[in-house]
């Protein structure tokens, strides 16, 4: 069997190759000095590619220029990237055969550093790597949560820009300390809260939830509701497929503000992001989140909507 690192195909945005530079993966390819890594300066993003085909791409082009404009990092433009990403799904998939149709998937992450100190331009690439057992595993099993403080209230993202509270920056170490932290709790993710009591977002996805009601004329209404995109949270492109997904299947949305004993009350909670999907969360600081079947109910339907998001 191959290690992740020899499957893993890396291509660099390179002006001297239109289709980008594929580099040996097992081999060094960034200076040690690069800001990337002495300082986690820079950005990401990280899709999903089924049976060769990258969703979503030009949400997450977006939210990557998006996220490049507030750190000032001048990247190359869209079809450099497209052109990047298809080369290396297409060195991956040849690479690494997948054994059956379910399991023709890659991870697909567009990074960015700053470069070395003084760098006329980022340094840029796509790595193209397999998915883990864990998030598929939790897709079909649902995850136990803990609520977590993150420290800001929810207006510090307007207040204080040069947080970057809503830009994919490489600087995640506080993430996946929040997700060590919860592991060591026995529970398998976190919901974020704002010091003010908001529900924010998970350490790499975002919160939604459901509620079910009868109408007055008997009809079954289903609202699907998610955070305020503007309390300082990345904004899901997996959120914003799901939310045209789901209005065109004649759901209502809302966008909070949403605090924890909305989540307790919920008929279902969720955390979606592009490589998990929807994981249904079970238990939230140890309180059981909605009835079984009814939230069994609503994930199929939405993962079903979900699936087809291009
Ligand atoms: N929020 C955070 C902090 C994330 O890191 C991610 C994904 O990595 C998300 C939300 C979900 O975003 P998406 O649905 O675009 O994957």
């Amino acid at each position: 069997m191959t290690s992740p690192a020899s499957a893993t195909v890396l291509v660099f945005l390179d002006p001297d190759y239109e289709y980008g530079r594929i580099a040996d993966p097992t081999q060094p390819q960034l200076m040690a000095t690069d800001l990337g890594a002495t300082r986690g300066d820079g950005v990401f993003e990280s899709m999903l590619a089924v049976a060769g085909r990258t969703r979503k791409v030009q949400a997450h082009l977006d939210r990557l220029a998006g996220s490049a404009h507030a750190l000032d990092l001048d990247i190359p433009d869209q079809d450099a990237w497209r052109r990047a990403i298809d080369t290396g799904v297409a060195a991956f998939r040849s690479d690494n055969p997948a054994a059956s149709p379910d399991e023709d998937e890659a991870v697909v992450k567009l990074l960015v550093t700053r470069g070395v100190e003084g760098a006329a331009a980022p340094t840029c690439w796509v790595q193209v790597s397999p998915v883990g057992a864990t998030g598929r595993r939790q897709r079909e099993a649902g995850i136990d949560v803990i609520l977590l403080d993150r420290g800001y209230d929810s207006d510090a993202a307007e207040r204080a820009p040069w947080l970057l509270l809503g830009a994919k920056t490489l600087s995640y170490a506080v993430n996946m300390a929040a997700l060590r932290h919860a592991h060591k709790q026995g529970a398998d993710d976190v919901i974020f809260t704002s010091s003010d009591g908001r529900v924010l977002e998970g350490p790499t996805s975002t919160v939604l939830l459901a509620q079910v009601e009868e109408s007055d004329d008997g009809e079954t209404v289903k609202r699907l509701i998610t955070p305020q995109l503007d309390s300082g949270i990345l904004a899901g492109t997996s959120q914003g497929a799901l939310f045209a997904a789901a209005k065109a299947a004649g759901w209502e949305l809302g966008y909070g503000p949403l605090e924890p004993q909305d989540l307790f009350d919920a008929d279902a909670v969720w955390l979606i992001s592009s490589i998990r999907l929807l994981a249904p969360v079970n238990h939230i600081d140890g309180k059981e989140i909605g009835t079984p079947a009814l939230k069994k109910q609503l994930t199929a339907e939405l993962a079903e909507l979900f699936a087809w998001v291009e």
